[in-house]
């Protein structure tokens, strides 16, 4: 009990400090998510993710807490209860659009304590893959939340440890 206390204080305190994006990233690759908290963007970013930072960037300026940064791409009330919709070019890497999502949803429940129960999906296309939520899923990925927290404050990021996706990632040339 004491423990979940001090988590949620320091939730409460820190929790501006993280974004969709790093939460994104530490779900492929807690390396990534290290380097992009700590504003280490790879020269060789494609021109789509150099438009999104641009954009993100401008948007940040207006910020002035995390609940700014909900920005669901639909959102539908259905008598109370929300159904949010984000989408993806593929749901491939669906586990960080998943927890990307929560995230979001997260906040949502944290700025409106009393809202009922969000629903959340990811859509790509036609398809759609609907995100369970509860008070318990929530609270597990509070933890969660925390632990990639203390992983993006670290000093130094996680060791490279070559993957499948590594080929693909902009951030390659930092890490071999
Ligand atoms: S190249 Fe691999 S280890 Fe390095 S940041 Fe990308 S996914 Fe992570």
């Amino acid at each position: 009990m004491i423990i979940r206390l001090i988590l949620r204080e320091i939730l409460d305190y820190e929790i501006d400090e993280l974004s969709g994006t790093v939460v994104n990233y530490y779900f492929t690759c807690k390396r990534e998510a290290w380097l992009y908290h700590h504003k280490i963007h790879p020269d060789n970013w494609d021109d789509n993710i150099i438009v999104g930072r641009a954009l993100a960037d401008s948007e940040s300026k207006k910020h002035k807490n995390v609940f700014d940064y909900l920005h669901f791409d639909k959102i539908k009330n259905k008598n109370g209860h929300f159904e949010v919709t984000e989408f993806k070019k593929s749901l491939k890497n669906s586990l960080s659009a998943e927890k990307q999502l929560l995230f979001y949803i997260y906040l949502l429940h944290k700025a409106i304590p009393k809202l009922k129960i969000v629903t959340g999906y990811i859509q790509s296309g036609k398809k759609r893959h609907k995100i369970e939520v509860s008070d318990d899923i929530l609270k597990s990925f509070s933890l969660e939340l925390y632990e990639l927290f203390l992983v993006v404050k670290s000093e130094h990021p996680e060791k490279e440890i070559f993957k499948k996706i590594c080929k693909k990632c902009a951030y390659y040339d930092y890490c071999f």
